[in-house]
């Protein structure tokens, strides 16, 4: 019998792998419906709820396989609504998620990574370094926390929390395929939004996808001086070369591209800039998301005033690009990437 360390978590498994797993224990395919429809419909957190299945079968899973839970370890309510969760993991790292309402959508923002490899001069995330990737349990582990345990009823899924989703892709599609099928989660691909830092592979990754998932490139420079400065990734992966593959994405699959903009006060937000950043949108056919900078602990970034965000989207606009403002969110709890799993580290011992 393995140790609980041992065994594989059930939830590690794509529909098709478990129906492999079930045949070589001599069990029939369609049974890993079923289990599906246990750990997803149903969100069973032991194979002894699994009642439709036999005795049998429920030992013989259990004896194979572990059912991981995440653990709740802080939740910080914002004035405005955001909420941020922090969740441990079985070997004790730390990841954050958060809900984010607005109207009658509630955003659940996941993370892929503990930590990250890209060090962007203006997230938390990237500011205590990389541990490791997340299997797609515990990131379809985040959404399953949401639905059963707080009951809530989710609306839009972006892959924007701690770490770069495509530097974990066989897992983050992994999740992906999980949460859009019928007898997983069953989440509407366009109701998805996978969100780059500018990876190159990034793009013929995503092009390959059978899913219409939505794909988010983070810019947040217009020039590879500024962008080397504030994203390191652009050194490896130049902006010119991105936004030349981001043509041949939209080209291939004629998806749209939603590009991100941290308005940074008086770094990223001249005149010159929203030059720069309608030309990369026309080129891209893009819509532009800007957000204000959310102050981070440690980071001497100014966050710019409202009249200073309002200005840079009217010039924007005045250049033809399609622009809405998010405003930053929960800055009363922390809640941009990384910063609470950082001061939770930090403060234990
Ligand atoms: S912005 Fe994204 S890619 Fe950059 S450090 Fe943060 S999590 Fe990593």
């Amino acid at each position: 019998m393995k140790s609980p360390e041992e065994k594989k978590d059930i939830r590690d498994l794509g529909l098709d792998e478990l129906k492999a797993e079930l045949e070589a224990m001599g069990e029939p395919a369609f049974r890993a419906i079923q289990i599906f429809d246990w750990l997803y419909h149903k969100g069973a957190s032991g194979f002894s709820e699994f009642t439709s299945l036999s005795k049998d079968l429920r030992e013989k899973l259990a004896s194979r396989f572990r059912i991981g839970a995440l653990e709740l370890a802080d939740r910080r309510d914002s004035g405005d609504g955001t909420v941020k969760l922090l969740f441990r993991l079985n070997d004790g790292a730390f990841i954050e998620t958060v809900l984010i309402p607005a109207g009658r959508r509630l955003t659940v923002c996941l993370s892929t990574q503990v930590g990250c490899k890209f060090a962007c001069a203006f997230c938390a995330s990237g500011l205590h370094g990389f541990t490791r990737d997340l299997a797609s349990s515990e990131i379809t582990g985040q959404v399953l926390y949401l639905q059963h345990s707080l009951g809530l009823d989710l609306t839009n899924f972006v892959f924007m929390g701690m770490g770069e989703p495509l530097d974990n892709w066989a897992n983050v599609e992994k999740a992906l395929r999980i949460m859009n099928a019928p007898e997983g989660l069953g989440i509407a691909a366009r109701r998805m939004t996978v969100s780059t830092a500018g990876y190159l592979p990034a793009f013929k990754r995503l092009e390959a996808l059978d899913l219409q998932v939505n794909l988010s490139l983070s810019l947040h420079a217009v020039t590879d001086r500024l962008r080397d400065k504030l994203m390191p990734i652009n050194r490896r992966f130049p902006l010119e070369d991105v936004v030349r593959a981001a043509e041949e994405y939209i080209r291939s699959g004629g998806r749209m591209i939603t590009l991100e903009y941290i308005v940074i006060c008086g770094l990223n937000d001249s005149l010159d800039d929203a030059d720069g950043l309608a030309a990369i949108a026309r080129r891209l056919r893009a819509k532009v998301n800007l957000i204000a900078y959310s102050p981070v602990e440690g980071q001497a970034f100014e966050t710019p005033t409202e009249a200073d965000v309002a200005r840079f989207k009217r010039w924007l606009e005045e250049r033809k690009v399609n622009t809405t403002l998010r405003l930053s969110k929960g800055t009363d709890i922390a809640a941009a990437c990384g910063q609470l799993a950082g001061r939770f580290k930090r403060s234990k011992p």
